[in-house]
C-alpha cells in the first residue's frame, strides 16, 4: 500500500490490510541467506501527519516458515511487530539509505508525496527473522553419527565418535520449492 501524503487528513488517518506472503518473497529474500517463507501479513497502521513531518504506528501480524538450523524440520514461528516510523521529505542530498543500514528503522524519508508502507513492513519483518531459527530452544537436533532426528527419537549411537560425513550434512540446508 502507498500512502499519498498530501491526502492525510489533518485528524489522521487508519488502515488495516494484508499483504499476500507470495507477493513479497522476493522482496525479502536477503534475510542473511537463511531461507524462509512467509506467511500472508496482516497490516494495521495509524497515520498521522504534522506538517510535512508523517508519523506512522504500524503493527504487523504474520508468521515465517523457517527450517532449524539444527533438526532441519521445517517450523512456523509466528511474527508480532509494532513499530513507529517517522518519515520527513526527501531533500537533494540526502542519502535515503542510511537509515537502512541501521537496525534502528524508526527515521526516513519520503519521495514524491508517497510512502510505500508495504515497503516499511518488508524491512520490520525481515528484522524478525532470526540469525539461527530453531524450531524449539530445546531442540536436540540430528545425531551426529547416524543422522537420526533426537525430537522423534533416541538413537542407539554412543557419544564421541563422529562420522565426519555427518558433520558435513548437518551444515546443509535444505531449500525448500517456491
Ligand atoms: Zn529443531
Ligand atoms: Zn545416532
Amino acid at each position: 500500500m502507498k500512502i499519498q501524503v498530501s491526502l492525510i487528513p489533518e485528524e489522521g488517518s487508519q488502515v488495516e490490510y494484508t499483504i499476500d506472503g507470495d507477493g513479497y518473497r522476493e522482496v525479502l529474500q536477503n534475510g542473511g541467506g537463511i531461507d524462509f517463507r512467509i506467511h500472508p501479513a496482516r497490516v494495521a497502521a495509524e497515520i498521522h501527519k504534522i506538517l510535512e513531518t508523517v508519523t506512522l504506528d504500524v503493527s504487523v501480524e504474520t508468521a515465517l516458515d523457517l527450517d532449524c538450523g539444527r533438526c532441519l524440520e521445517s517450523f512456523t514461528l509466528p511474527v508480532q511487530s509494532g513499530f513507529r516510523h517517522t518519515l520527513v521529505p526527501a531533500r537533494d542530498g540526502d542519502d535515503q539509505k542510511a537509515d537502512l543500514a541501521d537496525e534502528d528503522i524508526s527515521f526516513g524519508y519520503y519521495q514524491d508525496d508517497l510512502i510505500d508502507l508495504d515497503a516499511l513492513v518488508y524491512e520490520q519483518i525481515l528484522l524478525q527473522v532470526p540469525m539461527k531459527p530453531l524450531c524449539e530452544e530445546a531442540c536436540r537436533g540430528l545425531c551426529a553419527q547416524c543422522g537420526v532426528n533426537l525430537n522423534a527419537a533416541p538413537c542407539e549411537c554412543r557419544p564421541g565418535a563422529v562420522d565426519i560425513r555427518l558433520e558435513a550434512l548437518k551444515k546443509f540446508t535444505v531449500k525448500k520449492q517456491p
